[in-house]
């Protein structure tokens, strides 16, 4: 995490003092050339739900060797339960949870002088600049560092090519978890999402129940309600507007989907695919991660 820290710490300063695109490319490392061949062989298979594929990725069996507490990427579309499955993860890995849309609410939410540049791009669905994504994110890591915090499971980060290139450059990332859940599902999960003013607790009263047809397996995810205490104050994302949502989808294809082949290419993609709620999909996950046996399992799904 130093590491990571002082590089990106680096590429802030870079960043700031320059807007030219050029000069803040030259630290990130080049990007390798895909040989979409390799790919294919490198890749585990996308449809199955056991994920892993005949050659075991590496990081999972440095996790298991405790080498180094772990530094994971959750990738996905909008709605897909990134930061549900993300959270729950990290409480029982006990790395920090680092989601660069929470970055950017909390900047967007302080009377900071980024504020209101920021309200303008996220509600419209728009990406936030990578020179201000890796300038949050550093603060981030420097106040974690303080704290002695070690390993993370990063959240919407990196979701362009040239923010992970940039990671690339400073840190070696174990494993990338791609998230994948069928379109319609995902615009019903950000239309139905709540979040409770008071806690920040993530709630869902959208129930969706897509019904198979021709071969294809259906879809349930129960809604996932809040308690009493949080019923009266739950609010909505001004981003989770159909108009909107349908932006954010379209932005994934455009420039974070190469990011998933950008992983893949490196044999660090689990695909997961996600079989229907948190009841269904969290045992799953756990085993895919072959973290079904983890002590703590039962503490974090509570
Ligand atoms: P989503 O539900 O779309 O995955 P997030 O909560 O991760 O949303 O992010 C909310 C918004 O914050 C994004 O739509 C984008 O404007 C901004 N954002 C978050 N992470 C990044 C990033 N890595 N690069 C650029 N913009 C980002």
């Amino acid at each position: 995490m130093a590491v990571l820290n002082r590089l990106l710490l680096g590429v802030r300063a870079r960043a700031t003092t320059t807007t030219s695109y050029s000069k803040f490319r030259t630290f990130s490392s080049p990007c390798s050339i895909v040989n979409p061949e390799a790919d294919l062989k490198a890749s585990p298979p996308s449809s199955s739900s056991s994920l892993l594929g005949s050659k075991p990725l590496p990081l999972l069996q440095d996790h298991h060797h405790h080498r180094h507490p772990v530094q994971w990427v959750f990738l996905g579309c909008p709605g897909v339960g990134k930061g549900t499955y993300a959270s729950r993860l990290t409480k029982l890995l006990r790395v920090p949870h680092i989601a660069t849309g929470d970055l950017v609410r909390d900047e967007l939410s302080s009377s900071g002088p980024l504020s209101s540049q920021l309200a303008e791009i996220v509600n419209q669905g728009q990406l936030v600049s990578d020179e201000i994504i890796i300038n949050l994110l550093s603060k981030r890591l420097e106040a974690g560092e303080a704290k002695g915090e070690s390993g993370f499971i990063l959240d919407g980060f990196p979701r362009t090519i040239r923010q992970a290139e940039i990671l690339e450059g400073v840190t070696d990332i174990d494993l990338v978890v791609n998230l994948k859940l069928r379109e319609e599902a995902l615009l019903a999960k950000c239309l139905g999402r709540r979040i409770c003013s008071e806690c920040g607790g993530n709630y869902n009263v959208a129930c969706i129940d897509i019904k198979g047809e021709d071969g294809s397996p259906g879809l349930y995810m129960a809604p996932l309600l809040p308690p009493p205490h949080c019923a009266s104050k739950l609010i909505t994302r001004p981003d989770d507007t159909e108009e909107v949502v349908k932006e954010r989808l379209r932005i994934y294809y455009e420039m974070t989907q190469p990011v998933e082949e950008f992983y893949r290419s490196r044999g660090k993609l689990l695909e997961f695919d996600l079989p229907g709620g948190i009841p269904e999909s969290w045992p799953k996950l756990l085993q895919a991660l072959h973290l079904e046996d983890h002590d703590d399992k039962q503490s974090a799904a509570a």
